[in-house]
């Protein structure tokens, strides 16, 4: 069966035609005409859909419980080295997920750019990553230098002057997008916009509070994160939904982390050493995230998620249900928050909290393709586009826990996992289903 990311009825007994990294064929099976030469992934009985898209990740960290003893264990074990393993194996660990493209939200400027290039010249394993590079900030003194600012690398200003000053900077540098973090008010955001459409490229604001969420969206800021997942606030009015959705402005919840994540593991704490899990982690760093997980309940990261908890419904039903343009981004790598789960977590709270399946897989896809400025290359399965394709056991229409099992991920026309292919290959590749 073949989603191709539209809202339309799926294709049965489909194939898909694959030339270098294009799709170029994409129907029933009985329609697609195969060269005799093509080297075929047989996907029978299975179902194919767009390879997926993380609209927030984080390659620098992968679920380790705190921030603060996390980089100073990366410090003491290698500094930038281990960095750039982490980032190695995060990026692994969301392409066996079926992740093909990650938009990474805050890191140091040149490990970003550096793991963005390496997995471009296929030197890593990994999704096609879009980077913004360290975030910019407006803290107080103290609020700069927590252990998150600093090991992310956030950049801190005081004027809206600064704050353009420094997305000029970051745009120069060759970053694909800007993060506006914390604390700026609606005259930073619009300097911050200002540069990033000169250099055509897209501004993500991080916003929980109500009156942030309304400075962002009034400033011109591209895409609303965060909004609807936290306990700052209750939840919004509805004249700022109202305005949000009549913008068009999208919004990526991030639901899941912490709200979902905390009591699920409460009530499955096994979760933490699943062997999958394990396989797809370096001993070393396994054996440190596991350290700092050991009393997960008692830490500071987790301090306010009974308040979120209280208004995780309301807070994402508000955007599914007033027919916001809703994108699928996890902050995927915070605490306990895995690369290799995070987006079928935040993908299976959207549906129980009552988005269609077809709606949250084209949210996770076309959507998401969209609303990073990526649509006409990704995000569909049809002709023209990159051949970035997964195939998954079973019917996620019937039940998106389908999701949670990626057998074959096609990347750039490359298969990177399946059974069919054993090693990387490029070339003309064709799956079919009959
Ligand atoms: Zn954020
Ligand atoms: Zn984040």
């Amino acid at each position: 069966m073949l989603l191709t990311g539209y809202d339309v009825p799926p294709i049965h007994h489909a194939a898909v035609l694959v030339e270098g990294n294009t799709i170029v064929q994409a129907g029933p099976a009985a329609e697609v005409k195969i060269p005799a030469d093509a080297t075929v992934v047989d996907t029978s009985g299975r179902t194919m859909l767009p390879g997926l898209i993380e609209t927030h990740g984080h390659l620098i960290v992968l679920g380790h419980g705190n921030y603060a003893t996390w980089f100073t264990w990366i410090n003491s074990h290698g500094g930038r080295q281990m960095l750039m393993k982490v980032m190695e194996t995060s990026a692994k660990q969301l392409l066996m997920a079926g992740v093909t493209t990650e938009v990474d939200l805050g890191a140091p400027l040149a490990d970003s750019l550096a793991i963005r290039d390496r997995i471009r010249k296929g030197e890593v394993v990994g999704p096609r990553v879009f980077v913004s590079g360290p975030w910019i900030a407006h803290l107080s003194a103290a609020a700069a230098g927590d252990a998150m600012q600093v090991g992310f690398g956030g950049i801190n200003t005081s004027t809206p002057a600064e704050a353009a000053q420094q997305a000029e900077r970051l745009a120069a540098a060759g970053v694909d997008h800007i993060k506006a973090h914390a604390g700026l008010g609606f005259e930073d955001y619009k300097a911050i916009v200002a540069v990033a459409r000169r250099h055509q490229i897209k501004v993500h604001a991080h916003v929980y509070a109500e009156q942030d969420v309304r400075n962002a969206l009034e400033a011109g800021v591209d895409v609303l994160q965060h909004a609807g997942s936290a306990g700052t606030a209750p939840p919004y009015t509805p004249e700022l939904i109202r305005d949000i959705v009549n913008a068009g402005r999208p919004v990526v919840v991030t639901a899941a982390h912490r709200s979902w994540v905390y009591p699920d593991t409460a009530a499955f704490p096994e979760r933490l050493q699943d062997p999958e899990l394990k396989k797809l982690f370096p001993a070393d760093i396994y054996a440190e995230v596991q350290d700092s997980l050991k009393n997960w309940p008692a830490l500071p990261y987790f301090q306010r998620t009974d308040r979120e908890m209280l208004f995780r419904e309301r807070g994402i039903k508000q955007f599914i249900e007033s027919g916001a343009v809703m994108g699928m981004g996890t902050d995927s790598g915070t605490p306990m928050n895995f690369h290799s789960e995070a987006l079928w977590r935040e993908i299976k709270v959207h549906v129980d909290m009552g988005m269609t399946p077809q709606r949250a897989i084209a949210a996770a896809t076309r959507v998401n393709a969209q609303i990073i400025g990526k649509g006409r290359e990704l995000g569909t399965i049809e002709p023209g586009k990159l051949a970035d394709i997964i195939v998954v056991k079973g019917n996620p229409l019937f039940d998106i826990m389908a999701l949670s099992n990626v057998e074959t991920v096609v990347k750039d026309g490359t298969v990177y996992k399946g059974a069919a292919v054993s090693e990387p290959r490029t070339g003309t590749a064709a799956s079919r289903g009959q």
